[in-house]
């Protein structure tokens, strides 16, 4: 055993940062752990200083700030850690500001009391509620110690446990705003400075206990433009086809949360570089590999642009997302199967070809989309043939403008606006329409009109 798996399984690295208080004495040893403290080097955590960063305190929320001082001050040690520090680092607006303490969730949970809600059944998360907005603090845990995909759960670790467990090395820092220094157990500090993505610990070890992380790796080349570091680079590779063992629904997340950041274009476009696109939307991927693909390009980066100016708090409805990647395809079959052979559809048939083929790639795909997602987008795909008519007869109306998604409808017209300048008096014109249709018919007053329609009854007698 090297010096610095003992010292942690005799206890001594309690002392080993003066600004760690006392935690679990009794934490079982760890094998991961020392293999990754083997890895890293050291177990001094390099710590920088005010004078050395350059973290604007302005940028961090004042709330988070409350939760880390109210945890201190009952005890604990709180940091903030993650991505929040990565991107205050970086000098990018932070999405969300997470905290790591030394309290257990129902110690937290005695502290913040109704203000707090625990979550998670395989591990256990405090959601802080201060308003509609939630700051999520997490125990400190420590990794995995399979070599394979994870599947127990997590336990609870020390601050530098915390640390090495997560992700990339731009992932692993903390902040102390008391003190206002950056604790650096993994070298992420290096890492942002340079620009560059590197897993912590061996990378074939840590795509294979989670292969999300593989997705996660691309978000951030996307988001940041950072490189890979070689060694992760390869990895990414190797271990490509482990991706199929992980959680539909923890992709399906990753996936959308990109499809939010601003970054979406470059994202899909490393997706289909390394090709995970293949594996995730079969469909997607053959079609951007045609003379249309570049079409759903140019509606990622329309979103893109809208999500930079949006405020941090909002974002596209996800259907509308969904309909970026759909409606090319639905184009170009549109094409195929009807313009090419100079036949208009009726809008009976492009319904039905909207809904096939919605049907054909979300059953192909990794995971299911949720029902609402599935119907809106739909109804946004299928009304683009309303909106702009390929025979370019309009018809403004009402029933169309007063629907509840017709909002959803026009918005897609708009992105579709910025790569095709000549639709904007169409989409003016539409907008228009919605100002004098006045209120929208909601789903409730729909649901109570399809109510109060009577039944059919079956004429006397006829039992057939
Ligand atoms: P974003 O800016 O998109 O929120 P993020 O890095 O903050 O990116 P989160 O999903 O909010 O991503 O996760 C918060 C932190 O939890 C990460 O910064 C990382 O330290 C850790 N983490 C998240 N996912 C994993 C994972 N799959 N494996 C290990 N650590 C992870
Ligand atoms: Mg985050």
């Amino acid at each position: 055993m090297s010096i610095l798996s003992s010292a942690i399984t005799s206890g001594t690295r309690k002392t080993l940062y003066p600004g760690t208080r006392a935690l679990e004495p009794d934490l079982p040893p760890n094998s991961a752990y020392c293999a990754y403290l083997e890895l890293c080097g050291s177990v001094h955590p390099r710590i920088f200083h005010a004078d050395e960063h350059d973290i604007d305190f302005e940028r961090i929320d004042a709330d988070a700030l409350t939760v880390i001082r109210r945890l201190q001050e009952a005890g604990f040690t709180a940091y903030l850690v993650g991505g929040g520090v990565r991107d205050l680092l970086a000098k990018k607006r932070p999405k969300d500001f997470d905290i790591s303490t030394s309290a257990r969730p129902e110690q937290i949970k005695h502290i913040f009391r109704r203000q707090c809600l625990i979550i998670g059944r395989r591990f256990r998360l405090a959601h802080i509620r201060f308003g509609k907005k939630i700051i999520e603090v997490s125990t400190f845990r420590s990794g995995e110690d399979a070599e394979d995909l994870i599947v127990r759960d997590n336990q609870w670790g020390s601050p530098e446990e915390d640390a090495l467990r997560r992700d990339f090395t731009i992932n692993g820092l903390f902040y102390e705003p008391c003190e206002h220094h950056v604790i650096d157990y993994v070298g992420g500090w290096d890492d942002i400075h340079a620009g560059v993505i590197r897993t912590i610990g061996d990378p074939v070890i840590r795509f294979r206990q989670d292969p999300v992380r593989m997705i996660r790796l691309l978000k951030f080349r996307a988001r940041f433009g950072y490189h890979t570091d070689p060694e992760t680079e390869k990895a990414l590779i190797y271990c490509r086809d482990e991706l199929a063992k992980s959680s539909p629904a923890r992709l399906l997340e990753e996936i959308f949360r990109m499809l939010e950041s601003g970054a979406s274009a470059e994202f899909f476009n490393l997706l289909q570089h390394y090709e995970f696109l293949e594996m995730l939307f079969p469909w997607l991927a053959h079609f951007l590999d045609t003379e249309y693909g570049e079409e759903v390009y140019m509606l990622l980066n329309a979103v893109d642009r809208v999500h930079k100016e949006m405020p941090p708090d909002q974002r596209l409805d996800r259907s509308l997302l969904c309909a970026c990647l759909i409606y090319p395809i639905l184009e170009s079959e549109v094409d195929v199967q009807y313009t090419d052979k100079d036949i208009v559809p009726n809008l009976g048939e492009i319904t039905n070809l909207a809904s096939t083929l919605s049907k054909a790639v979300a059953s192909s795909s990794f995971s299911q989309f949720p029902r609402r997602q599935r119907m809106a987008t739909n109804f946004i795909l299928t009304s683009q043939y309303r909106l702009t008519p390929i025979n370019q007869r309009y018809y403004f109306r009402a029933k169309l403008v007063r629907h509840p998604e017709f909002a959803l409808a026009l918005q897609f017209l708009q992105l579709r606006c910025d790569h095709d300048p000549e639709l904007r008096p169409i989409y003016e014109k539409w907008v228009e329409a919605g100002r004098d249709a006045g209120p929208v018919d909601d789903e409730s007053s729909q649901r109570k009109r399809r109510r109060r329609r009577p039944r059919r009854r079956r004429p006397r007698g006829d039992s057939g």
